[in-house]
């Protein structure tokens, strides 16, 4: 499903474009996404439409609720409508622990955003569980945490770095610009989280999973091990730009994948370094392309 807009932007998906069929409907309009139910009769429903990017949710607070929150629940209902046995995935996040209430945290973690990104995801993930519990959906929500791959937007810190590392090897920058180095997550690799996802739908049981690697690394690490990668050294070219520091900060985010293994028998197959390797190399090769 996509929105229609009067410039395409799909090239994260060209690589199979040739293999899917793209439907337009719109998580702001209730009765485009009935119908789009109602015409193509799906076996499941994986919602991974939001406003993903966090800075951008303290400047668009209420439009983030709409997609973020009552998207969900709009989707849902489109369900209850055209058919109840579609089953029906709802991405949610780790920003939902923001100023976590444990470490590491799990399924049974109490949550406490910290955005109004996570704020709303706190309300897509409990409609999914009301859905589930209230009409008998199979309805089951991914607690996941960052993921990323070359895909990666690149406002997000991991591929700004992987860009900037390989701009600056290549001799097309001098310099990085970041935000707070300290901040630490639990990233992992998003080809095997989307795997988790659907491992979820092919369970008898719908059910809410931790999805994360269960390690945490700082920014200043990954910046580290980006620059190694290509032989450079990050204290001669990061500097700290206070455009990039954000108002609330969430706290030491790390999950435990434990009843994700259990369950569904999932586990990472990427580690930290490889996913560092493979984003770096990825920009490498894709700005020595387009020369
Ligand atoms: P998020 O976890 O979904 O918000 O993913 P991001 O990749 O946007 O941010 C991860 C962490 O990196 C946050 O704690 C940011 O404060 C930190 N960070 C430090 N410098 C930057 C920067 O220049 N850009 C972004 N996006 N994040 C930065």
């Amino acid at each position: 499903m996509v929105r229609r807009s009067s410039t395409e932007t799909f090239e994260r998906i060209d690589h199979i474009k040739k293999e899917i069929t793209l439907v337009q409907a719109d998580l702001l309009d209730q009765l485009s996404i009935v119908r789009i139910m109602a015409e193509h009769s799906p076996d499941e429903v994986y919602n991974l439409a939001a406003q993903s990017f966090v800075p951008a949710s303290w400047a668009q607070p209420v439009l983030t609720g709409e997609f973020d929150a009552i998207g969900v629940t709009k989707m849902l209902e489109a369900i209850r409508l055209v058919d109840k046995d579609i089953k029906f995935y709802q991405a949610s996040s780790s920003e939902m622990f923001g100023k976590v209430r444990e470490v590491p945290q799990t399924e049974n973690t109490p949550f406490y955003p910290r955005s109004p990104y996570g704020v709303a995801k706190v309300y897509g993930h409990w409609i999914t569980v009301n859905y589930r519990e209230s009409f008998d959906i199979h309805a089951s929500s991914g607690i996941l945490f960052n993921h990323e791959s070359p895909r990666r937007g690149l406002e997000f810190v991991t591929r700004k770095i992987t860009d900037g590392v390989a701009r600056i090897k290549l001799g097309m920058a001098k310099q990085l610009a970041l935000g707070n180095l300290d901040s630490k997550r639990d990233w992992g690799f998003a080809g095997d989280y989307v795997k988790a996802m659907w491992l979820m739908l092919q369970q008898d049981k719908p059910g809410d999973y931790v999805i994360c690697a269960g390690k945490t690394h700082s920014v200043e690490e990954f910046v580290s091990y980006a620059f190694n990668h290509v032989g450079l050294n990050y204290k001669d070219y990061v500097v700290t730009d206070p455009r990039f520091v954000r108002p609330a900060e969430v706290d030491l985010l790390i999950g435990d994948p434990s009843l994700a293994k259990k369950e569904l028998g999932w586990e990472p197959s990427v580690s930290f370094e490889e996913l560092v390797a493979m984003m770096v190399d990825a920009d490498l090769k894709g700005l020595t392309d387009a020369k």
